[in-house]
């Protein structure tokens, strides 16, 4: 039987599960290529104050490796990222990772790829898995002058944990996940905390607690519990995914709760400030137990003005108030749609990736693309499932990204990559859907893509993941029978 040399990059969430599933479907000849010095992607990238995964633990991790010991209700990010390093390790990933090393380029020749890494190196490999994720790329907004500041500027999701915050007035941009759990953190931690906000937020209230040792204990004992209490969170996610995705009963109640949420904020002009003008779950919904609480202090101010100008050591907004700061931090989001890129990617008959994405990232099944055989994707375009974790996706994904290789070790093709009408097909069906989902109803947010639809999955998780472990439909596909030899 042939063995299939592959290539994955990125060592996160979908990186770990695509190796784990290598591991257990016998392939041995694969290098996770991972350009940091650790695992977990994103989580080993954001260490900002306050992340806390929104998910709950117990559904936020893959189903083979059930964890225990989760600490609280909903887990802190530095114990996000110690799972993933634990479950890599304890599936034996190590011995296939290569850390600091940096795939730039990736060229489709004789049935293959010839992978590039930074310090020049070049590879061949039968197959090359996209594990990049897409909340990576730091969002540093053109604001003027940001430049000038004095003290430090940080993207949240490059944390300095140099800096020093004790009396340290710090002015936090951005008002996502990101921006409310760090002002929720920060306050009462520093003199003075002024949060830059554009756009108001609904906030879903939560409570997050910690598990006791007993609880522990029990979940040691009975992995079962484990398994329940996945499956009972899977089911909860499943009924709120309908109200993202159609109208109805779920969307109303999501709507209701968020306002009487809103109620908390007890000063009439504040609550206003604090008012979205669009439905809940437009934008991605923010969950917090604690941020109304942490916006009413009167350590922390709400600015609603547009930021002017970034000073020496200010802010000055349009209203022509200069806010006097001492750090700035920026938590205003990623470059969600550049996925894989600025890897230089050359498929078949000298296709680039830009190319194929000239008008937006596509994929066929969210995996796959025309013209890029041996190639595929984890938690690439269309896969961002709004608030499902990605744990499960990447396990669905590769899944059927395994049973590609089973067939071409048994020799039944040397290349595959799905036909331009099937992939065609497939977006024009997302694209027609796009209107009854939540995501269209009138905000902007990183969901939308170049045509203002969302590139999101628009209907229920469940319906993906059915749809990617089916046998893939033959007609669907470009299948090259003739085995080259291996250069
Ligand atoms: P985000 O949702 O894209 O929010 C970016 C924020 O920055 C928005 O409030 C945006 O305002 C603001 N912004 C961007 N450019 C600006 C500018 N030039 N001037 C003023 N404001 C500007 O980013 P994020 O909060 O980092 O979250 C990204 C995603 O990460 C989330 O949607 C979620 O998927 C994930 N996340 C998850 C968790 C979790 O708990 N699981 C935690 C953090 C993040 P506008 O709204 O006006 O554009």
């Amino acid at each position: 039987m042939n063995e299939p040399r592959i290539a994955i990059v990125g060592a996160g969430i979908s990186g770990i599960a695509m190796g784990v599933a290598l591991q257990r479907a016998g392939f041995t000849d694969f290098t996770l290529f991972e350009k940091a010095a650790d695992y977990g992607g994103t989580w080993r990238d954001n260490t900002y104050p306050g992340l806390v995964c929104d998910v709950p633990s117990r559904y936020y991790q893959f189903t083979f490796a059930m964890n225990p010991e989760w600490s609280q209700l909903y887990s802190g990010g530095p114990e996000i990222k110690d799972y993933l390093a634990q479950v890599a390790r304890d599936q034996g990933l190590h011995r296939h990772t290569r850390f600091g090393a940096q795939v730039v380029g990736a060229r489709f020749e004789d049935n293959g790829w010839q992978v590039t890494l930074a310090g020049g190196e070049v590879e061949r490999f039968d197959f090359v898995m996209c594990a990049t994720g897409f909340l990576h790329h730091p969002n540093r907004p053109a604001i003027a002058g940001l430049d000038d500041f004095a003290g430090p500027v940080m993207h949240s999701s490059r944390w300095d944990h140099e800096v020093d915050l004790t009396g340290k007035r710090v002015g936090v941009i951005g008002t996502g996940s990101t921006g409310t759990q760090l002002v929720s953190a920060l306050a009462g931690q520093v003199p003075r905390v002024v949060m830059f906000q554009r756009t108001p937020q609904w906030i879903l209230p939560t409570v997050n607690k910690p598990y006791s040792e007993l609880a522990k204990r029990v979940y040691r004992r009975l992995p079962v519990l484990g398994s329940a209490a996945y499956h009972m969170n899977r089911a909860f996610f499943a009924a709120f995914s309908q109200g993202l995705v159609h109208e109805g009963r779920i969307r109303r109640l999501i709507q209701w709760v968020v306002e009487r949420n809103l109620k908390s904020v007890k000063d009439p002009e504040l609550r206003r400030k604090l008012t979205p003008d669009y439905q809940a779950m437009c934008k991605r919904l923010v969950v917090s137990d604690r941020f109304y609480a942490a916006v009413q202090r009167p350590d922390v101010e709400l600015v609603t003005s547009g930021i002017a100008q970034v000073l020496e050591n200010g802010v000055v907004t349009a209203d022509g108030h200069r806010h006097e700061l001492d750090i700035l931090v920026l938590a205003t989001g990623f470059d969600s749609h550049a996925y894989m890129r600025p890897m230089a990617i050359t498929g078949a008959g000298d296709r680039t990736l830009d190319q194929a994405w000239a008008d937006g990232p596509r994929a066929f099944e969210g995996v796959m693309m025309p013209d890029f055989p041996n190639f595929f994707m984890l938690v690439g375009p269309h896969s961002p499932f709004a608030n499902h974790p990605l744990t499960a996706v990447a396990e669905a994904q590769s899944f059927r990204i395994v049973s590609w290789l089973q067939r071409w070790r048994t020799g039944e093709f040397a290349t595959v990559a799905p036909t331009h009408a099937a992939t065609d097909r497939y977006n024009a069906q997302m694209r027609a859907a796009a209107p009854s989902t939540v995501w269209t109803t009138g905000c902007q947010s990183w969901y939308l893509g170049k045509d203002g639809l969302p590139e999101l999955w628009p209907w229920s998780p469940g319906r993906y993941e059915k749809l990617i472990r089916r046998a893939p439909d033959p007609v669907d596909y470009h299948l090259n029978r003739q085995i080259m030899s291996r250069k």
